[in-house]
């Protein structure tokens, strides 16, 4: 027996059990939107029907169901469509839970935001017991707010306190955790288990009601009004803002939201959240990061950068050379992915070292229970260490992640050519030497190409991949393809000084020291950063990455240029940078630069004082803000002017996936794009009038602030 809803087939049982199977048609994934919540609405009618006992809630896909949809909440204009879409769905759930007949929500794969709510509206819910199906509300990830009642049924089920951090963190629980929390009500072993438990679960619970619908319910742990829960809300907002700066409203309104729903009773409450919801739906916060964070990843992920019309590739077997830092987290991430792995390094103890690289986490995986010794095991025999260039012989893929050293990299692509020929494709991890000029040590240029992985490899989810002048686009693709077989993210950018990324991450913390010189006090600077979303301070992120490396490319890049005819002036923090590494504070690396460095952590050094005298007149915290993120924006926009960025989700996600650009203004372009072209442009020549000719607007800016123009993707 079926009915006329697409999103969800209904299927009567003998037993007088109704089952409902989410499947949105020609979705990979359910979402909760108009079509899924009509479909519910149908199957509460039949519900009502006296020979039918129960429903059991389930899914026809891989997911139970993932979360809202964005494409429906990107056309919202006024706050009142949020409001009422959120209204909406939750006059559908109430009407669920208050039907008076049991429900069980069958959860058989990922139940996700609005998928979550759904459960939540459920009498009970049973998930099967794979560590990997994940729970949870991550809207806050997207500057949302879970709109269809998860603020208030959550806390009514597990408390304030989870509540609060399941909603205002995003993360993901586990069906075990979740069944710990109490959020789930059993785990099944299978999916026959799930649905035999499901009924069983009706047949035992005929009048089942919500605990918050039973009349002397009491908040689990208390609410808004006990003792604990008020000390905990006279804290918690400031434990969040020192993390979020302020800058994710979703966050407070989160917070908000579940404070004063713990003051009132279901209904109101549900009113509440809808508020919340429709003012972080409105926000600008939310459309940069829906905008970068879903629809632009999503478009690299599909392959938007990857040249048309080329076969996609595997990589079977690669060979690294240089098992240092890079190399063995190159190793160790590819080794995961299933690829066999031949790891080369100068000697093979150095070879072995690097493997070691990937012994000791996955060690450390399997103590924590995330791994076994078997996967453990599997995965360390696709390494080969050796110091062999015959070894490589069967590569489809070499990456180089020797010395930073043009001669260095040049005799290792001859070695490996001598073994390979140059049919291979032949890529370097160089984090600052043109692609172009590495390529003419290659016997087949075209198949040179740049594959920048960030450190640590296995931390950090982006590889900026660098076509040089003779690059072929069967060897971007390969590169591209390859990118994704190891679960990381590819940007794709034109060859230059620094690429995309350095350049751009450069502009940041050359900004911070030059403001030091000048006189600005060195604490305020580094607030500054922090305060415009900015992951690390800039004087701390550069003794991280240590000064005398940042002194060595500066000046290798002035020789560079001027060998060209090219010759720039230097940057105004370069002097600082300078000044500091004659007296040997080169970073923490040294134990010492703009800060000390120590085992207990670091302090701002005593004696920049005494080295860059603080002024007397301090400029304002929003001056040092702009500086830091138009330094960086207007760069972005450079690039793409250069022909250096090939697309506009590149900058955005490279700068937020890269170097940690504010992820709540959406990237390095649509920073640009959220202020608009023409108040960038004015401010940016302010800037300009007061601290140098490096804040002129980027042509590309300019022209679009008389256009109207815009960055965007066709
Ligand atoms: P590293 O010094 O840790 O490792 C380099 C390794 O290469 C060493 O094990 C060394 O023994 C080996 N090596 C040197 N010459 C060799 C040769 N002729 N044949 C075989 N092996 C040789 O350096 P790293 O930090 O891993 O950096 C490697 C490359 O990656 C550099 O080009 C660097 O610029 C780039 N990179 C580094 C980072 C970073 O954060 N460290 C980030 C991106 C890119």
């Amino acid at each position: 027996m079926t009915n006329m809803n697409t999103a969800i087939t209904l299927t009567m049982g003998e037993d007088g059990i109704l089952v409902a199977t989410m499947n949105l048609p020609g979705r990979p994934m359910n979402v909760v939107g108009d079509e899924l919540m009509t479909g519910i609405a149908e199957a509460i009618e039949r519900l009502a029907e006296p020979t039918i006992k129960g429903m059991i809630l389930t899914s026809g896909k891989a997911d139970f169901c993932a979360g809202g949809d964005l494409d429906r909440m990107s056309k919202w204009t006024r706050p009142e469509e949020p409001f009422e879409a959120s209204m909406a769905m939750k006059a559908v759930l109430r009407k669920l839970e208050l039907q008076g007949k049991p429900v069980v929500a069958a959860i058989n794969g990922h139940a996700l935001g609005g998928g979550l709510e759904l459960a939540l509206a459920c009498h009970a819910r049973i998930a099967i017991d794979d560590p990997r199906l994940k729970i949870g509300q991550p809207e806050v990830k997207l500057g949302l707010l879970p709109g269809g009642g998860g603020t208030v049924r959550l806390p009514r089920l597990v408390g304030i306190q989870q509540a609060l951090q399941i909603c205002g963190e995003g993360g993901d629980l586990s069906p075990a955790k979740a069944l710990d929390l109490g959020l789930l009500t059993a785990l099944a072993s299978d999916r026959d288990d799930l649905m035999a438990q499901a009924r069983a679960w009706i047949v035992a619970n005929p009048n089942a009601k919500q605990p918050w619908d039973m009349p002397k319910f009491r908040m689990p742990g208390g609410d808004s009004r006990s003792p604990a829960m008020a000390q905990l809300f006279s804290i918690a907002p400031s434990v969040a803002s020192a993390k979020s700066q302020g800058n994710y409203p979703a966050v407070q309104h989160i917070m908000s939201s579940i404070f004063e729903g713990g003051l009132m009773d279901f209904d109101n409450a549900c009113v509440v959240e809808s508020r919340y919801f429709a003012a972080c739906a409105m926000s600008t916060e939310s459309r940069n990061m829906i905008n970068t964070l879903w629809y632009q990843l999503n478009a690299i992920r599909k392959g938007a950068s990857r040249p048309a019309g080329v076969a996609s590739s595997k990589v079977q077997r690669l060979g690294i050379l240089g098992a240092g830092m890079m190399g063995a987290g190159i190793a160790y991430v590819s080794a995961k992915a299933g690829i066999s792995v031949v790891l080369l390094d100068s000697t093979l103890e150095a070879a072995e070292r690097g493997k070691g690289y990937a012994q000791g986490l996955l060690d450390k995986a399997v103590k924590r229970g995330r791994s076994t010794t078997e996967k453990r095991d599997a995965l360390l025999a696709r390494i080969t260490p050796t110091a062999d260039y015959a070894v490589l012989a069967g590569c489809d893929l070499v990456i180089e992640a020797v010395f930073e050293d043009r001669a260095v990299k040049a005799d290792v692509t001859r070695r490996v050519q001598a073994v390979l020929g140059g049919d291979v494709v032949f890529a370097s991890n160089t984090s600052t030497l043109p692609i172009t000029g590495l390529a003419q040590a290659s016997l087949q240029p075209e198949n040179f190409i740049g594959l920048h992985f960030f450190s640590p490899v296995d931390k950090m989810p982006l590889v900026e991949i660098i076509v040089g002048r003779a690059t072929s686009n069967e060897t971007l693709a390969k590169g591209f393809d390859y990118v994704l077989q190891i679960g990381q993210t590819p940007i794709v950018v034109n060859d230059s000084r620094g690429f995309y990324t350095s350049r751009v991450f450069g502009t940041y913390v050359m900004e911070g020291i030059a403001m030091l010189k000048e006189g600005v006090h060195p604490r305020s600077i580094e607030v500054a950063g922090l305060q415009a979303g900015m992951p690390m301070p800039p004087l701390a992120l550069q003794d991280e990455v240590s000064l005398s490396l940042g002194l060595h490319v500066a000046d290798q890049t002035q020789k560079d240029l001027a060998a060209e005819g090219k010759a720039t002036p230097e940057h105004p923090g370069m002097a600082v940078v300078r000044q500091l590494c004659e007296i040997g504070r080169i970073g923490k690396k040294a134990g010492k630069g703009f800060y000390d460095w120590s085992a207990d952590g670091k302090q701002l050094w005593p004696e920049l004082a005494t080295l860059y005298p603080v002024a007397a007149q301090q400029p304002e915290q929003r001056e040092l803000m702009d500086r830091l993120m138009f330094a960086q924006a207007n760069e972005a926009a450079r690039c793409v002017e250069e022909g250096v960025l090939r697309s506009t989700a590149d900058g955005n996600i490279g700068s937020i996936f890269g170097w940690g650009f504010a992820p709540f203004q959406g990237g390095a372009l649509q920073f640009i794009n959220a202020l608009g072209a023409a108040a960038f442009v004015a401010r940016a020549r302010e800037l300009a009038a007061q601290h140098g000719p490096r804040f002129e607007p980027a042509a590309v800016v300019v022209r679009q602030a008389a256009s109207g123009g815009r960055f965007e993707d066709a």
